[in-house]
């Protein structure tokens, strides 16, 4: 492709990048995407940091990765696999730490060997984050406010 072919150049080939030129393509636009490291995926790579252990260098949870998006792009045939995660495990204390699993009753019973307290108000904390998650769910494809124009 020449230089002149080209309408919009995306400099990053981390995962916003590379969906933002995808769908710049889908629109029928020539793409170029420029990454100054030899592998693309920023910072959900994945690597090998160990002979035969692979892993996201990074960020470790699909966290944020809209469902529209990987519909539209078709992630799942392309490749995508999302796992589960069955938990996950905090280093607190020196010699301590703690298993927290996703089943709330399992999570309070893990959290109670540390504070009952804690424990207690456990399903309460959950049912918050969950509410900011829907809340914030709901507004992450809004055009965000122009913060300076008012
Ligand atoms: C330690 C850590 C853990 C995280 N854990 C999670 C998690 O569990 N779940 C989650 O959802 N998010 C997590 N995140 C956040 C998530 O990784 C980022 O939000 C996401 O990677 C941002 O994607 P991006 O495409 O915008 O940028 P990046 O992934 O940072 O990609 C930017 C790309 O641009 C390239 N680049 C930069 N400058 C230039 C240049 N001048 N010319 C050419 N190329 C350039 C870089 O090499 C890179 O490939 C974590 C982040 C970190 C650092």
């Amino acid at each position: 492709m020449s230089d002149t072919a080209i309408d919009a150049i995306v400099i990053g080939a981390g995962h916003n990048g590379l969906a933002c030129a995808a769908y710049l393509a889908r629109g029928g636009l020539k793409v170029r995407v420029l990454e100054r490291r030899n592998v693309i995926g920023g910072a959900v790579l994945t690597e090998e940091f160990h002979p035969g252990y692979r892993n996201s260098v990074f960020s470790y949870l699909v966290s944020l990765l809209d469902r529209d998006v990987m519909t539209d792009l078709e992630l799942e045939k392309h490749g995508l696999t999302l796992l589960h995660r069955p938990g996950g495990s905090l280093s607190l204390l020196p010699g301590a730490h703690m298993y927290l699993p996703r089943d709330t009753a399992a999570a309070q019973k893990a959290i109670a060997k540390f504070s009952k307290a804690d424990a207690q108000v456990y399903p309460a904390f959950e049912d918050m984050l969950g509410d900011m998650g829907e809340l914030v769910r709901g507004i992450a494809k809004d055009i965000p406010p122009n913060f300076g124009g008012g």
